[in-house]
């Protein structure tokens, strides 16, 4: 149903005072996706919820989510650089979010502010949904070992994957990211690219700066993985979804790997985080019509 129809409670005087509100808060976010993909979905579940973006700079972000309780917003998603922060400012946390030591997802339940990570999820379900893929007794490589890179490999070792492996610039912080796996982490190299059957892209390796071009070499100029390890049989991810088509993907489905966009993640966590707010089944499809209408190339 259209933004604004009758029948949702959305009508021309769209929000009212009733309207419950939800959020992303994070420095940058203007080019946040994550309000028109949950306002997508409150538009197909036709109730009066609105989602908006905070700019909460470095270090407020404790100010910010103690407000919710304040202003009485509902749930708010966590991104940079408060993900770390989110943790010493909820009152609980879910077992990921304490395994992980960080939080993206924070629920008000009345004056208590739950903190949640549901990237690791919404990567799962992307990968579900792309290519029927199931972690469970596969071996897994994992470029990257930032905030995403850890919430993935956390999942797929929760999911059953025979081996998750992981590959960072910086030893130390590899090290400590494949330490979330337990005993099937271990810290590798290049050279193990061939034998995983799923590659996940975690780097932010070939994402182009808001409002930029520079898609094509991001952050550190050469591809993250090292191509002429990707072959036909294995699933590559980049989390990178902008552009959509990273250098990665493109090599890798020139090599006859199944590549898989980091969009998928981004909706499904959002999804997620709509589920735990509402305790309702949220429409991923409305999502992810949101998803590609937005990120479409301009013809
Ligand atoms: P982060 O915590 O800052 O971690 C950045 C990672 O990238 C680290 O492993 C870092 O290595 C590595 N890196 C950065 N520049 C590099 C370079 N030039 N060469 C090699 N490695 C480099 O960031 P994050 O939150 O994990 O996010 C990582 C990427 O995932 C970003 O592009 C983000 O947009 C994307 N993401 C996507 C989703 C989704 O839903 N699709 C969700 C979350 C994040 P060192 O440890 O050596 O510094």
């Amino acid at each position: 149903m259209a933004p604004g129809s009758p029948g949702t409670g959305r009508g021309a005087h769209w929000p009212t005072g009733a309207s419950r509100i939800v959020g992303v808060m994070g420095d940058p976010i203007a080019h946040s996706l994550s309000p028109q993909l949950h306002n997508a979905a409150f538009d197909a579940m036709g109730v009066d919820w609105v989602s908006v973006a905070f700019p909460v700079p470095a270090g407020r972000g404790a100010d910010a989510l103690g407000a919710m309780r304040a202003l009485g917003i509902a749930g708010l998603s966590v991104t940079m650089p408060h993900k770390g922060d989110a943790c010493a400012a909820v009152d609980e946390m879910s077992d990921v979010a304490r395994r992980l030591g960080a939080v993206n997802c924070v629920t008000r339940r009345g004056e208590v502010l739950v903190g949640d990570s549901t990237d690791g999820a919404g990567l799962l379900e992307s990968l579900r949904r792309a290519c029927g893929f199931d972690p469970g007794g596969r071996r897994c490589l994992v470029v990257g070992a930032g905030g995403a890179a850890r919430a993935v490999v956390l999942a797929l070792a929760d999911a059953g994957a025979s081996e998750v492996v992981v590959v960072n610039r910086t030893s130390e912080r590899a090290r400590q990211a494949a330490a979330l796996a337990g005993g099937v982490g271990r810290v590798g190299s290049a050279a193990d690219v061939g034998e995983a059957e799923l590659v996940v892209q975690a780097t932010s390796v070939g994402m182009a700066r808001p409002g930029g071009e520079g898609g094509a070499d991001g952050a550190g100029g050469a591809l993250p993985v090292d191509a002429a390890g990707l072959h036909g049989g294995q699933v590559v991810v980049d989390l990178v979804y902008h552009p959509l088509r990273t250098p990665l993907l493109r090599v890798a489905a020139e090599r006859g790997a199944q590549a898989v966009s980091g969009l998928g993640m981004l909706v499904h966590q959002a999804a997620r985080a709509l589920e735990i707010w509402t305790g309702e089944a949220v429409p991923v499809e409305a999502m992810w019509a949101a998803a590609e209408r937005l990120t479409a190339p301009s013809p």
